[in-house]
């Protein structure tokens, strides 16, 4: 296997029968080399300097009723807010004193902030931070709003596929939700210009490592500039709240994997792995990873924003905490950048 992952990393296109092999193994020789070969071709990209996004978590009201989201709009004992303007540039002016050059707008899909108020806060970001990086995570829209947004100066954009394949993604969304539509954004977001991130949730009810080798072909012919991915953790207000969440090891191998099949994609240790290890954010850099998106958002926001149960809001996931984040990078030998932090890589396909 270790061959396989040479090859894997010296860019042979994946396959499906070796991609399992390697997504079962818990042989502990085998996943050293394969993290430590996705840290080499991470640091020949990027170094080791550590991006950060000041994540501003927006809005909690949702439109959408995903099965595994504890946003979902079924979900009435979710405590609804939406942040002002005036709240939001405050998080951003914060997060900007403090080292952050990208400021990720995530928020459920929220009628009370349309295309307009949404493109309006896109240049007001713009126009106060102009060395700035401007991301858009609020799910899916015309195609005419995202070039709307596009145009205000939004430079990149989130919109996780969460799986790669049809039947799966029917049985983790209701009727009204649709793959290929979600497939069809991402293609748009492309061809608008953004810089866009795709990703998944490991382990979600389901998914199977059959699955997760689908997804790793998908990116692969995708070739997203980010992609985000952590372990699904069930939320108890929500159909799958008895489900069990995904695992720390097979997060991490995917992350490994990631690295070796998109060598300079962005990709980001996130929240939820933060949440089910306690030093996740490490463990994935060492596997791979080379971002990090502690929170921007208002405290009392924090906590209504609970996508899964657990949500880690404190200490290193949290900006106020960069400290934190700084000395435990430090101490695993990365160094945290001031920087926007783009994309390295040097085609945009369509
Ligand atoms: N509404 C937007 C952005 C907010 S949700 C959208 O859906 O794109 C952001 C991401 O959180 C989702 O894409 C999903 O992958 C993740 N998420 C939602 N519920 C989760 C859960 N229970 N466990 C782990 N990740 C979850
Ligand atoms: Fe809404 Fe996104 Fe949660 Fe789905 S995952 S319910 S779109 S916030």
């Amino acid at each position: 296997m270790k061959a396989y992952i040479d090859q894997l990393a010296a860019g042979m296109m994946p396959e499906s029968r070796e991609l399992e092999e390697l997504l079962r193994t818990e042989d502990e020789e085998i996943l050293a080399y394969l993290y430590a070969q996705a840290r080499k071709v991470r640091e020949k990209h990027y170094g080791r300097d550590v991006y950060i996004r000041g994540l501003i978590e927006f809005t909690d009201y949702c439109r959408n009723n995903c099965y595994y989201c504890g946003l979902r709009r079924d979900n009435r004992k979710a405590e609804r807010y939406r942040l002002s303007e005036q709240e939001i540039m405050e998080c951003a002016q914060e997060g900007y004193f403090l080292g952050f050059r990208t400021f990720v707008l995530q928020g459920g899909e929220d009628a009370g902030y349309g295309c307009e108020r949404i493109e309006a806060l896109v240049r007001m970001l713009k126009e106060r931070f102009p060395d700035c990086a401007v991301t858009l995570s609020v799910g899916e829209h015309s195609e005419k709003t995202y070039r709307r947004w596009r145009e205000a100066g939004a430079d990149r954009y989130l919109l996780r596929h969460e799986t790669a394949d049809p039947a799966h993604y029917r049985r983790l969304h209701p009727q009204e939700l649709s793959w290929e539509r979600r497939m069809e954004c991402l293609h748009t977001l492309k061809r608008l210009g953004y810089q866009v991130g795709c990703g998944f949730m490991v382990g979600s009810p389901g998914h199977e490592t059959g699955h997760l080798v689908k997804e790793l072909l998908f990116l692969r012919r995708f070739r997203p500039h980010m992609v985000g991915l952590g372990p699904f953790i069930p939320h108890k207000d929500t159909p799958f709240g008895g489900a069990p969440a995904g695992t720390l090891l097979m997060t991490l191998k995917c992350l490994a994997l990631v690295r070796l099949i998109l060598p300079d994609v962005l990709l980001p240790a996130t929240t939820a792995l933060g949440t089910i290890a306690e030093n996740g954010t490490v463990l994935g850099m060492q596997a791979g990873a080379n971002v990090v998106m502690p929170n921007l958002s208002p405290v009392y926001a924090r906590r209504k924003y609970m996508l899964y149960d657990g949500k880690a809001v404190s200490g290193s996931e949290a900006a106020e905490g960069l400290q934190l984040l700084k000395e435990r990078m430090e101490a695993a030998g990365y160094r945290v950048a001031v920087s926007r932090g783009d994309w390295k890589g040097e085609k945009n396909d369509v």
